[in-house]
């Protein structure tokens, strides 16, 4: 793998950085606050490309391959994961989702809106019951004539109320396990679906994530997308390459403690010389830095991998599990060179600890990664 970034991976990554500086930075605390980003930046996302990348141009998209698609992610979460995870989920799980398995109907029906920002998608997988064990899904497809009838409801779902497609997952057959889970794409404008916002989250508190319930909603059999019973090939497919837009999320949250730290350790003065002057001050800021490059460094070899036409599944699980405890340990380590101004709002680090931590959490928890790359190692499934 070529380290060395091309002129147009460096080009992407300024634009990001810009674009993170005028449009996200000012106003992440605030939105942080009031438990709600302003919604007028997916427009903003949609018009600079950042929500059709990777998309063929055909479809509205901005072309670019995934190691771009990691270095747009990485300033996001850099500047908010709130603003981050609406890009992670719309174009990383729902748009990238339907151009790999989609009919050219659902293509060009979804993807342009998506990609311009003009509609917003999440994705339903997880349950009020069921997290972890994905494929045990209790929501129900069920064939009526021309339609499926679904019934059941999601539970945490980012974006949930500000989407206009949910990329959903349901039971259709009754075949064992998994093998029943087929997936729809279902307008949330659908007569019977309503939605609930979820609040109090410990971060990515401004990120709209709701509880959706299903009752009676009737969508035409074209609305699945991929074959009857390939639901969890297609959710595990989008979720194999998602935990690489977490990771290199995570990689951003990271780098933001970093440069919070650094810059913090050299103004604040204590036994008569700036913080940073003290070794076990550097102790702090070098396990971060350490944190910042081995994270992103697995991230971009998923990056490389998926470019490369490689397997990339197991990499990527690898990618998320550390990127998302190195940035819970960067944050938390930028939060100590911080001392008690890091326990309030005003300074950065509190609010990068209470948004890394669910990064250990969603897209399968650190414990899962390990046994998917445990079953990988062994060729034993401990499930
Ligand atoms: P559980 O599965 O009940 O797990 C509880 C604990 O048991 C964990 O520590 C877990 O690691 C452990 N555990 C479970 N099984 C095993 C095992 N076999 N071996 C060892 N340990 C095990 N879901 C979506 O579908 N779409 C979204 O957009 C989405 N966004 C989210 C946003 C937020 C803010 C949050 C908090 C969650 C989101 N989720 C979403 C859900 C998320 O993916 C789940 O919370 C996650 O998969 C864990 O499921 P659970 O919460 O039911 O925990």
């Amino acid at each position: 793998m070529n380290l060395e970034l091309t002129d147009e991976q460096e080009a992407v990554r300024r634009l990001a950085r810009d674009f993170v500086r005028r449009e996200v930075t000012p106003y992440a605390a605030a939105w942080d606050r009031a438990e709600e980003v302003d919604r007028g930046i997916v427009k903003k996302l949609g018009e600079v490309g950042f929500l059709g990348l990777t998309i063929d141009e055909e479809y509205g998209g901005s072309g670019g391959d995934h190691l771009a698609y990691c270095l747009v992610t990485e300033e996001l979460g850099r500047g908010d994961s709130s603003v981050r995870g609406i890009v992670s989920v719309s174009l990383g799980l729902v748009a990238k989702t339907i151009a790999a398995w989609g009919t050219e109907e659902q293509k060009r029906t979804w993807l342009p809106g998506l990609t311009s920002g003009a509609y917003v998608g999440c994705f339903g997988l997880t349950e009020p019951g069921t997290g972890s064990d994905a494929g045990n899904l209790a929501t129900r497809a069920v064939r009526d004539g021309d339609e499926y009838v679904i019934d059941g409801s999601k539970m945490f779902i980012t974006n949930g109320t500000w989407a206009d497609v949910v990329l959903l997952f349901a039971r259709s057959t009754d075949a064992p396990g998994h093998k029943g889970v087929s997936a729809f794409l279902v307008p949330t404008d659908t007569a019977g679906l309503t939605r609930r916002a979820v609040h109090g989250k410990l971060g990515l508190r401004g990120q709209a994530t709701a509880e959706l319930v299903f009752d009676g909603v009737r969508v035409p059999a074209s609305a699945m997308l991929g074959e009857e019973g390939k639901g969890f090939s297609v959710a595990m497919s989008a979720l194999a390459k998602g935990r690489m837009s977490v990771a290199a999320g995570c990689v951003g949250i990271a780098q933001a403690a970093l440069d919070a730290a650094v810059a913090y350790a050299g103004e604040r003065e204590q036994f008569g010389k700036p913080i940073a002057g003290h070794q076990l001050v550097q102790e702090l800021i070098s396990d971060i830095a350490v944190d910042v490059d081995a994270a992103r460094l697995l991230t971009w070899r998923v990056a490389d991998l998926i470019d490369r036409g490689k397997p990339f599944a197991v990499e990527s699980s690898k990618a998320k599990l550390f990127a998302s405890e190195a940035a819970v340990r960067a944050a938390n380590n930028a939060l100590q060179v911080f001392g008690g101004y890091g326990y309030i709002d005003e300074y950065p680090a509190g609010k990068l600890l209470r948004d890394a931590r669910v990064m250990t959490l969603y897209e399968g928890t650190s414990q899962i990664q390990k046994l998917v790359i445990g079953r990988a190692l062994t060729g034993i499934s401990a499930f």
